[in-house]
């Protein structure tokens, strides 16, 4: 309903009851007037007949009293009257007929009590009045009652009803009420003639207005005010459609200009250019805040952790997995699992070239787009997936796998991907400067012929590693490894056949030890395997796995076939000595003493393999 209708319904509404209520008044006040005159009638009356009574009486007539009586029961509008004697009167003067005597209990009531009582009888039809007046005696009338009558002062001497027809007065009122409901009427009808008319104009205005500032709330920037009617508003119109196109022109500029900056995810399902544009501005804040946080922390491990925080916190991605992929040994490592979650088969450690579908076509893969598209990305209990795949350089890239159930979960994780992807253009510089810086310090400590850890790595694990890992009682055997006449080979063969035979040994011992063991090239054809928490029997056999194996070895050099041997000497920390270093000199003794008792042999460190002087600082 439009503005113009409420109020003209209000007004309408006002005066209609304003009108019912004078109606009701004049009714009352009407019928209440009928009332009052046929009572002054009735009172007239009663004295007409007390006096004419009184003169009947002293003219010695009151025998012709009835004639009288009848008489003035056949004026108009009196349809009875009767007059009834008190028993006292009766008893004195006696009864002339029935008539006399009370006829009802009113009669009765009033003889008694001496009050007057009217009775109103009101039907569809018919309206009477009955009023019963007493006349009581009084020395002050004239001719003095209490002279004729045996009867004391201010005695019921008998009494007079009257019924009158007030049928005629009550249609009178009716008709004055007819009169005045109809001018109400009339008048009622000219005044919303005149109301709708003045006020329209502006109600209209006011209905455009809220038309106008309701599709806005809506988000619809492209709608203008129409010009109202009047003067006035001609001004306010005027400024509300400039303020909706200045609205329009700022809003659709941010959402142009900087949506792309942000790849920003809300423009497809927000109508609303301003809420847009307000996700796009928070958007680009939090990204800032992001960069500039990360831009100042210390390693990749804290750069990670951000963007593990961006996905879990602000993002409301439940579960994902985040890899970083070595593309050149072509492996990857997980980043981030949740908690206890069963890794999906997309996480294979080999071949991931191959085997993951968004790193083979550096496309998202979604489960949405196609059924089973990549058949290692589902998990038991997560049947939906994404995969977001993100190239940081030529050696290194992230895939961020997010696994999911339902609609809901999907619908969220599509609307998030194109922030996604901006997080990680801002990571990738970042990250790919702390991943250079990595390489550089792994390549400072790492010798660069069988890329084993160097002394410098030696010196740092001693340092560093060691007292903290002491804390948690790690153990560790030390092994000190020489290739046995090697300079031989350098000698027959030429050096790049000795560094082939380097080479070898390194790999003979990566493939041989576990994952928690460090191997160091500690000088030359001179090598350490420090294993952690060994006992007597793994120490041991790990020592002899690599005499061993080395052995089995057949190289072939200038057409001529052989193999090599190594000589290993170990020892324990602390179980030996309580100082690393030192640990380490026991182990070059014991190897030693297998070089000096016929080389290609495994020799466990014994106090008694130390000289006299070594012996007094055991
Ligand atoms: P043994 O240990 O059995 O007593 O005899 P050996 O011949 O191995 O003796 P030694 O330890 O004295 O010889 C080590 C040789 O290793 C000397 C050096 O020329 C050679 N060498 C050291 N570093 C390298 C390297 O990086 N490449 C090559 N090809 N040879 C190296
Ligand atoms: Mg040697
Ligand atoms: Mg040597």
């Amino acid at each position: 309903m439009n503005s113009n209708k409420k109020i003209t319904l209000i007004i309408f509404s006002m005066v209609t009851l304003l009108t019912l209520i004078i109606v009701a008044l004049v009714a009352i006040g009407s019928r209440e007037s009928g009332y009052e005159s046929a009572k002054k009638r009735a009172y007239l009356t009663a004295d007409i007949v007390k006096n004419a009574l009184t003169s009947h009486m002293v003219n010695g007539n009151m025998n012709q009293r009835d004639v009288f009586l009848d008489s003035l029961e056949r004026l108009r509008e009196l349809n009875e009257l009767w007059v009834v004697r008190s028993p006292k009167i009766s008893e004195q003067f006696g009864t002339k007929t029935n008539n006399e005597i009370p006829r009802d209990e009113i009669d009765e009531e009033v003889l008694k009590g001496g009050k007057e009582k009217v009775v109103i009888n009101e039907s569809i039809e018919r309206a009477t009045l009955r009023i019963t007046i007493p006349y009581t005696a009084s020395s002050l009338d004239k001719p003095n009652c209490l002279s004729c009558h045996n009867a004391k002062e201010g005695e019921v001497l008998g009494a007079i009803s009257i019924k009158f027809d007030i049928e005629a007065d009550r249609m009178s009122s009716i008709k004055i009420l007819l009169n005045i409901i109809a001018t109400v009427v009339i008048f009622l009808i000219f005044i919303l003639i005149f109301i709708s008319r003045k006020i329209k104009p502006y109600t209209t205005s006011f209905d455009y207005i809220t038309d106008v500032l309701k599709q806005v709330h809506e988000g619809n920037y492209s709608i203008r005010a129409k010009k109202g009617s009047l003067k006035e508003d001609k001004e306010a119109f005027m400024w509300l459609n400039e303020i909706i196109e200045k609205l329009e022109t700022v809003l659709t500029g941010i959402e142009k200009n900087l949506t792309s900056f942000v790849h920003n995810r809300a423009s497809n399902v927000n109508n609303d250019k301003l809420l847009t544009a307000k996700e796009i501005i928070e958007d680009i804040s939090e990204i800032y805040n992001y960069k500039k946080t990360i831009e100042t922390d210390l390693s990749k491990d804290d750069i990670y952790y951000r963007l593990i925080q961006v996905l879990k916190d602000k993002l409301k991605i439940e579960t994902f997995f985040i890899f970083e992929n070595d593309l050149i040994k072509d492996e990857r490592t997980v980043i981030y699992a949740p908690n206890n979650s069963i890794l999906p088969s997309c996480n294979i450690r080999k071949e991931i070239k191959e085997l993951c579908r968004a790193e083979r076509t550096k496309n998202i893969v979604a489960s949405e787009a196609f059924p089973e598209v990549c058949r290692f990305a589902t998990c038991d209990n997560q049947s939906d997936y994404t995969c977001i795949p993100f190239t940081i350089n030529d050696q290194k890239s992230i895939t961020i796998h997010i696994l999911c159930n339902g609609k809901a979960c999907v619908d969220n994780n599509k609307y998030q991907i194109g922030i996604i992807k901006k997080y990680l253009e801002e990571t990738k510089p970042i990250l790919e400067s702390k991943i250079l810086m990595d390489v550089l310090k792994e390549r400072n400590l790492k010798d660069g012929l069988t890329g084993l850890y160097n002394r410098k790595y030696l010196d740092e694990f001693v340092d560093k590693t060691i007292p903290k890992e002491l804390i948690q009682n790690v153990t560790y055997a030390v092994m000190f490894l020489d290739v046995d006449y090697f300079k031989m080979v350098n000698d027959t063969y030429g050096h790049d056949a000795g560094d082939a035979i380097l080479q070898k040994l390194a790999q003979t011992m990566k493939k041989n030890v576990s994952d928690s063991d460090v191997i160091v090239r500690f000088g030359g054809e001179e090598f350490l395997i420090i294993m952690r928490n060994p006992t007597e029997e793994s120490a041991k056999e790990l020592a002899l796995k690599m005499n061993q194996e080395f052995e089995k070895i057949i190289f072939k050099f200038n057409n001529e076939t052989f193999s090599k041997t190594v000589s290993i000497g170990y020892a324990f920390y602390p179980k030996d000595t309580d100082q690393f270093w030192k640990c380490i000199k026991y182990a070059d003794l014991s190897l030693y003493e297998a070089k000096e008792t016929g080389r290609n042999k495994v020799i466990r460190f014994r106090k008694d393999i130390l000289k006299n002087g070594d012996k007094a600082d055991y």
